[in-house]
């Protein structure tokens, strides 16, 4: 088969860079394809060519088959990456890229097929002597049916979609009486995630872990494997860090896994990058799935072995054979990966959509940031709210963790809600530190992020800081006036606090986002951006130094402050202060009540609507179900009380912040 010269990357986001990364070192061309949505994405800014595939949708864009392939047609791309999600477990796309006479990235379509439905690789599976968890993966799909095979199984059972991934379409039963519920709402979720609402039941293994290895085929018949991944910190089934080594794996359980891997791929044929997942309880292994394509979680393997899985993905797709041989392979040290993602821990892993005003990673060595986002960038209501992922590799797992705590923690984000400080909690949890964590573990603990956050009240240095950015920004806003008025030396535009009548006295009003508290800086400008300031009680020195650093008492400090609208942000080793600006005389400033509406989190489709107008609730009752970013939301009742309208019906598309119900607390 040909070199490849030209590759498209039929994705977006940082897999889309992540890939194109490798493609420019290997001297491949780059064509990213985007949609209306990400027409200034970062991985459209850093391909050779870029071509627009259509609107926002997902579905009308990233999954339109043909567009893609006119795509690579229409600028001679020989070949096709698909990275993660999207159509790379498309077997239908596989045949059609073949069809064009281009080359898929990817296993064949036939391998695809074979291990795309959770159910029929299950029966494969079996055949080829893998260890299963036992459950049903058969075609009937009654309610009845499903209810009572999950019965015969025995409580607790796993109800799942049979086409699913991500988590998505899974729910955990633990009685009878959520068995119904509990199916349906899996069957909607699979259906409208994956466009089929197959689901099959399974023992629900409480405190297994997830152990995965990363295995590797080419056109000649030679298989590795490149060890295991432990990706058992999870929430919903979805993965948040992952490490490799798994902990406390032995020599002996690690060749069995990697082995029964092997067979895996060998069993459909497999050629390229997959990934054979287990779970693993006690020194006991079942297999649960086979992912044909590049995991999100690659790199920490890629820290661990030294190789570079695209590179491989890119040869053994042009023809080449596996770059080495399994004695060839080797661990060295532990990494880790954090997923940065743009939600709330606190409100359901909600999905959060905005602009990323500020955005800092960590710059040190052994840190890997894979992103295809920047600083100014917005998260989308259209894709996954993925930011980024924070890799770090260490000499052993002390070390990487630390590696990984001092890099979320130097990460400094604003404008958007995030999962950064839930991310530093969890990985400096006593139980995570240890190793002994379960995939069940974090959906234990309740609410997960209580206590994990860093935002501090407010304290003097940080106050004099907040003070000092704001005043240099007016300083900054005059000059910039200064600059367009006639009379740029005119002394009513000075910057350097100068003032005719009290040399530059000025105040700045500050509200503490914990406790609400208004707060006062008054600031006396001296020569040279030095500033006598009032902190409360306290004088604090301040100035401000042309490199954006600071000296605070006579204390030297690179300070890090984000100002986003009326909020500023001011970074700190141990979190971070947020402020409100405002101006006393501004009453309009002061809140309104929003009254008891229960609105809309962000845009999208009600699928459920569980009460009447009239209806007398109880607190965390149920009250309609929104379904939105491709997950279901509860919209619950926030107290014992009446829903005294509804504004919203089953099936209805809303935008977000639409009220859906008006609920009067009791
Ligand atoms: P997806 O394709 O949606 O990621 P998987 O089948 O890979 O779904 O499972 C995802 C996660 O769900 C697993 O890592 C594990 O935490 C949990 N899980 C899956 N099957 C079981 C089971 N039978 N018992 C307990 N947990 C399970």
């Amino acid at each position: 088969m040909a070199a490849i010269r030209k590759l498209l990357i039929a994705n977006r986001g940082e897999i889309a860079c992540r890939v194109m990364a490798t493609a420019r070192e290997m001297g491949i061309k780059t064509v990213a394809v985007y949609s209306d949505a990400d027409q200034d994405a970062r991985h459209v800014r850093l391909a050779d060519e870029a071509v627009r595939l259509g609107p926002g949708a997902a579905s009308e864009s990233y999954l339109k088959v043909e567009n893609v392939i006119a795509a690579a047609l229409s600028t001679g791309a020989d070949a096709i990456h698909p990275g993660y999600g999207f159509l790379s477990e498309n077997a239908g796309f596989a045949d059609a890229i073949e069809d064009a006479g281009l080359i898929f990235v990817g296993p064949p379509a036939d391998a695809i097929r074979a291990m795309g439905s959770k159910s029929a690789s299950k029966s494969l599976m079996e055949k080829a002597g893998v260890p299963l968890v036992p459950g049903y993966h058969g075609s009937k799909q009654d309610t009845k049916t499903l209810s009572t095979v999950a019965e015969d199984i025995g409580f607790p059972v796993l109800v799942k979609a049979s086409a699913g991934g991500g988590g998505k379409g899974m729910r955990v039963v633990r009685k009878k009486a959520d068995l119904k519920d509990a199916i349906e709402g899996a069957k909607r979720e699979a259906q409208s995630s994956f466009g089929d609402p197959k689901l099959m039941i399974e023992k629900y293994l409480a405190k297994a872990r997830h152990v995965e290895v990363q295995v590797f085929g080419d056109t000649h018949g030679n298989y590795v494997h490149l060890f295991e991944r432990d990706c058992s910190l999870q929430r919903r089934h979805q993965k948040v860090i992952e490490e490799a080594p798994a902990p406390g794996m032995t020599e002996k359980l690690r060749q069995a896994m990697g082995e029964a891997a092997v067979n895996a791929a060998r069993a459909v044929d497999y050629v390229g990058a997959g990934t054979v997942e287990f779970l693993l309880s006690g020194r006991d292994f079942y297999f649960i799935e086979m992912n044909t394509r590049l995991q999100v979680e690659h790199p920490v393997t890629e820290a661990i072995t030294g190789q570079d899985l695209v590179r491989w993905q890119l040869l053994v797709a042009s023809g080449g054979e596996l770059p080495v041989k399994q004695d060839d392979l080797s661990i060295s040290g532990h990494a880790f990966e954090a997923r940065l993602y743009a939600e709330d821990p606190d409100k359901g892993y909600l999905p959060q959509t905005g602009t990323l005003s500020h955005l800092k990673f960590a710059d040190t060595p052994g840190v890997r940031i894979d992103t295809g986002i920047e600083e100014g960038d917005s998260v989308s209501v259209h894709y996954d709210p993925m930011i980024a992922k924070i890799i770090v590799h260490g000499a052993d797992r002390d070390d990487a963790l630390s590696k990984l705590q001092a890099a979320l923690s130097k990460t400094h984000i604003a404008g958007i809600e995030t999962n950064l400080d839930f991310l530093l909690g969890v990985s400096s949890d006593e139980t995570f530190v240890k190793a002994k964590v379960d995939t069940g573990w974090l959906d234990r603990m309740k609410p997960p992020s209580l206590g994990w956050r860093r935002v501090t009240p407010a304290d003097e240095t940080s106050l004099a800081i907040a003070a000092l950015a704001v005043i240099n920004e007016r300083g900054v806003a005059a000059q910039a006036r200064a600059a367009r008025s006639g009379d740029p030396h005119s002394p009513w535009f000075r910057t350097d606090g100068w003032r005719l009548i009290d040399r530059g006295h000025q105040d700045v009003f500050l509200r503490d986002i914990i406790d609400d508290e208004p707060l006062l800086v008054t600031a006396k400008a001296r020569a040279g951006h030095c500033y006598d300031l009032i902190v409360g009680e306290e004088r604090v020195a301040g100035q401000v130094l042309d490199d954006g650093g600071v000296i605070i008492d006579g204390v030297r400090m690179n300070v890090d402050v984000a100002h986003t609208g009326d909020r500023l942000t001011v970074f700190h080793d141990d979190g971070r202060c947020v402020f409100l600006l405002f101006d006393p005389a501004d009453v309009s400033a002061d809140e309104v009540d929003s009254g008891g509406d229960l609105t809309a989190p962000m845009p999208g489709k009600v699928t459920h609507v569980h009460v009447k107008a009239g209806a007398k609730v109880k607190r965390g009752e149920s009250l309609l179900v929104l379904e939105a970013m491709k997950m279901e939301h509860t919209i619950a009742a926030p107290a014992d009380g009446t829903v005294t309208e509804l504004r919203c019906k089953a099936g209805e598309q809303v935008e977000d912040g639409v009220p859906l119900v008006i609920f009067e607390p009791a």
